[in-house]
């Protein structure tokens, strides 16, 4: 029998970026650990067809990037009477190039996708959260949050950036009952590293410069952000927590 501080039975939890990958897994996980998941992406289909397979999951469909979309959608789910106490703010995207042929349109991009979506769904939902006096932001940063590597510094400043955001969150609302904290996954096989997996070369590379010598698995997560989104983590608050096979321990 698990511990009854990790059970989340009650509560409701929001993942952006949902519909694949880790934000999928997440999702799978604070379900299985009893909560109510809300599955966030911008493709209702690809969104709906990923809680299919999450008992009583619901589907909230918008574009974090958009914060007047996010504010309606997140007050309009409010207002149903569906109160968000776990927000995970999942969602992001990556482009590779050398810097000094980086678009900025890209740039543009990476920083909407990963950081400003950060900022606009984290605010629509912890006001609510502050007026209830309780609430939990989980945001998913990177071992890029410490650590660079060739071709992504555009993704690297982003991440850098959800770190500090995710501190600057704990200090403002901790005195409102949230806890703001974040996960650092290291490298996990999911669609936004397809590119890499089949490069044998990274492949290699990566199994060799990762002390647990492998690529995570999505489901590697869940405990993280499972034990985040619980009381047993009530008072840990501005906190990275890297999940990496012991990349950012070691050189
Ligand atoms: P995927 O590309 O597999 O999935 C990204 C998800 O985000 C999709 O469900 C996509 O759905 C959604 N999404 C993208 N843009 C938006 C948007 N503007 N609004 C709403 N939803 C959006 O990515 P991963 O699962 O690999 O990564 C998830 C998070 O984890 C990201 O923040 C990533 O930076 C981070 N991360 C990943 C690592 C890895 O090894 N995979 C390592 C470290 C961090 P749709 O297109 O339908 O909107």
């Amino acid at each position: 029998m698990s511990h009854p501080m990790f059970d989340l039975t009650g509560r409701r939890a929001l993942v952006t970026g949902a519909s694949q990958g880790i934000g999928h897994a997440l999702a799978r996980g604070l379900a299985e650990a009893g909560a109510q998941v809300v599955i966030n992406g911008r493709d209702r289909a690809r969104a709906e067809a990923a809680a299919a397979g999450i008992p009583g999951a619901e589907v909230l469909v918008f574009d974090v990037t958009d914060h007047e979309a996010a504010r309606a959608a997140v007050d309009g789910f409010e207002a149903a009477g569906k109160p968000i106490d776990i927000l995970v703010n999942n969602a992001g995207i990556q482009h590779r190039a050398p810097l000094q042929d980086f678009p900025a349109e890209a740039f543009e991009r990476l920083l909407q996708t990963n950081v400003a979506s950060v900022f606009h769904v984290g605010q629509a939902v912890a006001r609510h959260m502050i007026a209830r006096g309780r609430g939990r932001i989980i945001n998913i940063a990177s071992v890029q949050t410490a650590l660079a590597r060739p071709g992504i510094a555009p993704y690297t400043a982003t991440k850098g950036a959800v770190g500090n955001l995710t501190k600057g969150m704990a200090t403002d609302w901790a005195r409102h009952g949230l806890t703001c904290n974040a996960i650092a996954p290291g490298y996990f096989e999911t669609p936004l590293n397809a590119a890499l997996m089949a490069d044998a070369e990274f492949d290699a590379w990566l199994k060799k410069r990762t002390p647990a010598g492998r690529w995570g698995k999505v489901e590697e997560l869940q405990g993280a952000c499972i034990f985040l989104a619980s009381d047993a983590a009530s008072f840990v608050n501005g906190h990275i927590l890297y999940v990496d096979g012991g990349i950012t321990a070691s050189l």
